[in-house]
């Protein structure tokens, strides 16, 4: 996912606006898998901060959806929500925990309906 590295609402005052509720941290709780006990249960990416995976390099949080089920919005979508209704992601942590709501949501949709089965 290339389109990640670039913060969907980034030329609004609304990203700042998270950032600053977020204190430029990471907001996943677990959201993406992985439990963060160790970090005192957040993830502990921070803006600017160095990147320890994906080669390294430096931080850059986006401003996303907290709930998982609004992180499968489309990046139109998504940029109308208010600002109570979004959190700052580390990218790794945006992308597993959409990945994990995609997932969700494909369990809990059956792909066909069960009166089919009869
Ligand atoms: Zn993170
Ligand atoms: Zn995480």
């Amino acid at each position: 996912m290339t389109t990640a590295r670039i913060p969907p609402l980034a030329d609004t005052g609304l990203w700042q606006a998270v950032m600053n509720a977020a204190a430029g941290r990471c907001q996943c709780r677990g959201a993406c898998g992985k439990n963060h006990t160790k970090d005192g249960g957040r993830c502990p990416r921070e803006h600017g901060g160095y990147n320890q995976h994906h080669g390294g390099g430096t931080v850059h949080l986006i401003a996303a959806p907290t709930e998982p089920a609004d992180l499968l919005l489309p990046p139109h979508k998504a940029a109308t929500l208010p600002k109570a209704r979004l959190s700052a992601w580390c990218p790794a942590c945006h992308d597993a925990a959409q990945r994990a709501a995609r997932k969700t949501l494909a369990t809990t949709t059956p792909a066909t309906e069960p009166d089919a089965l009869f």
